[in-house]
């Protein structure tokens, strides 16, 4: 018997057991490929969320589809700006569309639980529209028992101690995290193959006004695409971090999946 939490990695005959037999909650990671600087790969956005949505999983019985590996337009202020090479973004209502067909098939299968863990700020309006529309489908259909959590993932980093070990001043936080020590972190410990230290590059916090321009000013963004200084970064770090979320959410599943 297969032990996989990857529903891509079971057999249809394993998978739809599992969906009959346990009503397990479908986790399913919303991603992008968006430039992390000079010194990570593009899938920073789809590992985290992957890497999480398996910790949680295996908490709870539950399975594990494959991430939506492409997301929204990379924004100046969250994620550097859409105009970097590499960076390989769908429109909001490609997006929307992909999520709600992929929640419609997995209904189609029986699933009724469902957890969108989204890896990529831009997503998540996207994400909720998906699935609001989800649900008015489903209620169309005739079904009403389907219930969906959806959440960005580093929210559930919030114990003190690793927060006051990510960012010893006062100021830094999650809040303008790209390519930072956060994420650049967490791949040391899931990926470190992904990442070359000596390429990153240490610079204060991007300062934005509090408007966007389009096209963008490019100089607004520092100049590797990182938001944040990924000095610090350590997989001792990045372990604290995916323990903390992977705690916090499995808590949350588990009350609102009761
Ligand atoms: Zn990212
Ligand atoms: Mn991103």
């Amino acid at each position: 018997m297969n032990n996989s939490v990857f529903l891509a990695e079971m057999t249809h005959k394993e998978y739809s057991e599992k969906v009959a037999g346990d009503n397990p909650v479908v986790f399913i990671p919303v991603g992008a490929i968006e430039q992390h600087g000079y010194h990570m790969s593009m899938n920073v956005d789809v590992i985290l969320p992957s890497a999480v949505a398996e910790g949680v999983a295996k908490q709870v019985n539950g399975i594990v589809a494959p991430p939506v590996v492409y997301g929204y337009k990379s924004q100046q202020r969250s994620g550097g700006g859409n105009f970097y090479p590499g960076t390989t973004s769908l429109d909001g209502s490609t997006l929307v569309a992909v999520i709600k067909d992929i929640l419609r098939e997995l209904l189609r299968h029986g699933v009724r639980k469902f957890c969108l863990v989204v890896g990529h700020f831009e997503n998540y309006a996207f994400t909720v529209e998906a699935i609001d529309l989800f649900l008015r489908e489903a209620r169309m259909l005739g079904v009403d028992d389907a219930r969906v959590m959806a959440f960005s993932y580093w929210e559930f980093c919030d114990d003190p101690d690793v927060l006051k070990a990510l960012y010893p001043g006062e100021q830094e936080s999650w809040a303008a995290e790209h390519g930072g020590v956060f994420e650049t972190s967490m791949m040391l410990y899931l990926r470190p193959e992904l990442v070359n230290m000596e390429a990153a590059v240490l610079h204060s916090s991007a300062r934005f006004p509090v408007y966007d321009m389009f096209p963008a000013h490019k100089d607004w963004t520092p100049e590797p695409g990182t938001l944040s200084c990924p000095a610090g970064s350590s997989a001792e770090k990045g372990k604290m971090i995916l323990d903390d979320c992977v705690a916090g959410i499995t808590e949350v599943v588990k009350k609102e999946f009761a």
